[in-house]
């Protein structure tokens, strides 16, 4: 679904990702773990088609397409999802209507037909239910005054309206409390599909006691240096990432 392959980048003139191969298969779940200024925000950025980013060598496949030629809609349609996509506050902007919007857009580029006012709401009713959550957030504007936790909430009702093949979530704000890591992984195991796969990069081992990853994988110095099940994710939490240094390889 998602192949990475040797992929090096930088930002600013500076090399930040030195050769990162990464193989994602539908149904997956993906966790990528590492130290603070590794390059895994990079990572994410890159696959949003974030401006800034150079990519010097190797490529991205999704679904056996180039990934890195798309535009970021066009990514979006071609069912890729990123949380950070969507962080912006739109006060004023009605957040249902905003996701309509999105919707509506993702399916016209597709060449399917959007969704009335009545569908969208029907849709709406039916994730609202999955995922638990309740209609508060819909009417405020697109994360007006949100809380850290209601940002995270609306971050995986946006994840479960848009319905994408491919969700990338870069969990990086530290101030998260425990409510909002819980929100972020009952979402992602209520969302988990055969066909949906899920690459979760966070810096917590914390996030993975409640989304148990098929594959964790750590990230350093640019590279994914370390890949295993989720006992990887308890080992680092046990000996820190200083325990990697000795472990990674001088770069090729
Ligand atoms: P992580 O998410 O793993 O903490 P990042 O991908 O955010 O790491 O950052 C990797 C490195 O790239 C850091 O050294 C950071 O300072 C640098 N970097 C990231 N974005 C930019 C930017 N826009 N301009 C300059 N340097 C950047
Ligand atoms: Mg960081
Ligand atoms: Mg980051």
């Amino acid at each position: 679904m998602l192949k990475i392959d040797n992929l090096h980048a930088s930002v600013a003139g500076k090399q930040i990702l030195k050769g990162l191969t990464l193989d994602v298969k539908p149904g997956e779940v993906h966790a990528i773990m590492g130290p603070n200024g590794a390059g895994k925000s990079t990572l994410g950025n890159i696959l949003a088609g974030r401006e800034g980013y150079e990519v010097t060598e190797g490529s991205v496949a999704f679904e056996g397409k180039p990934l890195l030629d798309l535009e970021p809609e066009e990514r979006a349609a071609a069912g890729l999802f990123l949380a950070f996509q969507y962080p912006v506050e739109i006060p004023g902007v009605n957040n249902t209507y905003f996701l309509r919007a999105a919707l509506n857009a993702q399916r016209k580029a597709r060449g399917q037909e959007e969704l009335d006012s009545m569908q969208f709401l029907k849709l709406v009713r039916e994730k609202l239910a999955v995922l638990h959550l309740k209609d508060e957030l819909l009417h405020r504007g697109v994360n007006e005054g949100f809380s850290g936790g209601e940002k995270k909430r609306n971050e995986i009702f946006q994840l479960a309206v848009l319905e994408p093949k491919l969700a990338i979530l870069d969990e990086t704000d530290s101030g998260l409390d425990i409510d909002a890591l819980k929100t972020v992984a009952d979402g992602v195991n209520a969302l988990r599909s055969p066909d949906r796969a899920f690459v979760v990069i966070t810096h917590y081992q914390r996030l993975l006691e409640h989304i148990k990853p098929d594959v964790v994988h750590v990230l350093a110095e640019g590279r994914i240096v370390e890949s295993g099940g989720p006992e990887l994710a308890l080992e680092l939490e046990q000996h820190g990432y200083a325990w990697l240094k000795d472990r990674v390889a001088p770069e090729a």
